[in-house]
């Protein structure tokens, strides 16, 4: 009967549109979960860092200011004249005084690297600092606005 097929008909493809539906959010949450595993693990990955080198001490932001002479980059190993570098930008959720986000930087690394979270983009052959080798041991890195994210959730279950 031509009512019937059709509500077959009608069934069908809501059915259909029903899959499509479910898939779309299944990848949506796979993407959601892969993410955070990202920046978590990268997260997780800093905090466990050796460092051959001395790095700041963080605790007071009176100790984070100004320059120091005689100790290493981290990203291209030359001593000279080094700022605190935040391993995660303040600018992507990264935290101030916490130790494991600190290193030494100097001054053509940390403003050539700015606010991304990559190695600095300078010649690869003066970047052979500690923590160019672990950035490139980790492989990839998450973005600032799955780091953000990341750190606005562990705020938010504090
Ligand atoms: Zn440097």
């Amino acid at each position: 009967m031509p009512c019937s097929q059709k509500a077959d008909a009608e069934f069908i493809q809501k059915s259909q549109e029903a899959g499509e539906q479910m898939k779309l959010i299944m990848e949506n949450w796979r993407q959601y979960i892969t993410k955070e595993n990202n920046s978590a693990s990268f997260v997780e990955f800093l905090k466990a860092l050796e460092s051959p080198q001395e790095r700041p001490s963080g605790f007071k932001k009176s100790s984070l200011k100004g320059e120091k002479l005689g100790k290493l980059c981290c990203w291209c190993s030359q001593e000279t004249l080094v700022g605190v570098e935040h391993i995660i930008p303040r600018s992507a959720g990264g935290p101030t005084i916490e130790r494991w986000n600190l290193a030494w930087a100097c001054y053509p690394c940390n403003h050539s690297r700015g606010s991304a979270i990559e190695i600095p983009p300078r010649p690869p052959e003066v970047l052979s600092g500690w923590l160019t080798r672990a950035f490139r041991e980790f492989g990839e890195v998450p973005t600032p606005e799955e780091l953000r994210n990341y750190f606005v959730e562990k705020l938010e279950n504090k």
